[in-house]
């Protein structure tokens, strides 16, 4: 049987967003893996894809840039019609952190689009298939800095914020047709965006006592995304091992 349904992870080259596309592959979904610029990992997640015998398209789009979505990812849509994207995971995002009276406009920007406008130019594009599929799993990762607000992070807090009000108007605009939106938000997960991070030092106020795994925000996601959470939306789910949120 060819495969017809198919997840869509923004940022699924590396990180969480890679585990997520592992996780929707053993799900039983076909895998777009969008990146912005890392070829030699997407090439690698969407091999790991292949391995569990699902088919894996990478599609390198910046997501912040409106045209470049329209054109790549409009494009792929256009020309697989038969392929619906049951599954949405708006995992993209990037940190840069500054105290605000030493933070750049370009510090500001670089974030805010990522996330936040990010979000908005693929859902726009997903959302009206969805709608008229009458189903729909949309998954938007956070970050406990948008709950709880983080000094250093008044760009990253404000994005994830944002995403968060979205998701909640988003989930009640579509509910109806069988579309449930929620949140994801992670506390200190180990990947390459937090490297730099002091992990000795930051584990002493997890209550946990250690980061998480990008398998363990996958779990959830992937929970998300099954039929079994059709009665969950609008929802913004912690996974912090006990961090205060
Ligand atoms: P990561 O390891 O740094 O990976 C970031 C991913 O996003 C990469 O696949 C990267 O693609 C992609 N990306 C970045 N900017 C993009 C853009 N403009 N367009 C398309 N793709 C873009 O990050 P992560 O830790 O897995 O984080 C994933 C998500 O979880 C982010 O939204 C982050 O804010 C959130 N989160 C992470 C943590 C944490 O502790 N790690 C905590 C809370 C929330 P390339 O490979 O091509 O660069």
């Amino acid at each position: 049987m060819t495969q017809n349904k198919y997840a869509l992870v923004t940022g699924g080259s590396r990180g969480i967003g890679r585990a997520v596309c592992l996780k929707l592959a053993g799900l039983g979904y076909g895998v777009i893996i969008n990146y912005k610029g890392n070829k030699d990992a997407a090439d690698e997640t969407a091999e790991a894809v292949r391995m569990l015998n699902q088919p894996a398209e990478t599609l390198c789009f910046d997501v912040a840039d409106r045209t470049e979505v329209k054109e790549i990812l409009g494009g792929w849509m256009e020309t697989n019609k038969d392929k619906v994207i049951e599954v949405l995971v708006n995992n993209a995002g990037v940190r840069n952190d500054a105290l605000l009276p030493m933070m750049s406009d370009e510090q500001w920007d670089n974030v805010i689009n990522t996330s936040l406008q990010g979000m908005y130019n693929v859902s726009k594009l997903v959302i009206t298939p969805m709608v008229l599929n009458r189903y729909g799993r949309i998954i938007n990762m956070v970050s406990l800095s948008g709950i709880k607000g983080m000094p250093g992070q008044v760009n990253y807090s404000a994005a994830k914020a944002g995403m968060i009000g979205a998701t909640k108007a988003l989930a009640q605009e579509v509910a109806r047709r069988n579309i449930t939106v929620n949140a994801i938000a992670p506390g200190f997960i180990k990947t390459d965006m937090t490297a730099d991070l002091d992990e000795k030092e930051l584990v002493n106020m997890i209550p946990a006592k250690r980061f998480g795994t990008a398998e363990e925000v996958a779990d959830l996601a992937g929970y998300l995304a099954s039929k079994s959470a059709a009665y969950i939306t609008g929802q913004v789910i912690s996974i912090n091992g006990g961090l205060y949120s």
